[in-house]
């Protein structure tokens, strides 16, 4: 947890998953921290891990067939 200051309202937000300001609801210019990069790598890993596993599937249904 960290605050934050909205650049419009001057008011601290300390929710780091907060991408809009809760007072004026301003977009926040999200700092890039490490939380942040992990944060938006993760969807990422998901749909790797995903087709990691759906062509492992093809791969051993295709092994059984033949
Ligand atoms: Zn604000």
């Amino acid at each position: 947890m960290s605050e934050y200051i909205c650049p419009h309202c001057k008011k601290p937000t300390y929710d780091d998953e907060n991408t809009l300001c809760l007072y004026c609801g301003e977009a926040l210019p999200r700092r890039i921290g490490a939380m942040g990069r992990i944060k938006n790598l993760r969807p990422s890993i998901i749909i790797a891990i995903i087709v990691t596993l759906v062509l492992l599937c093809f791969i051993v249904a295709a092994l059984k067939i033949q």
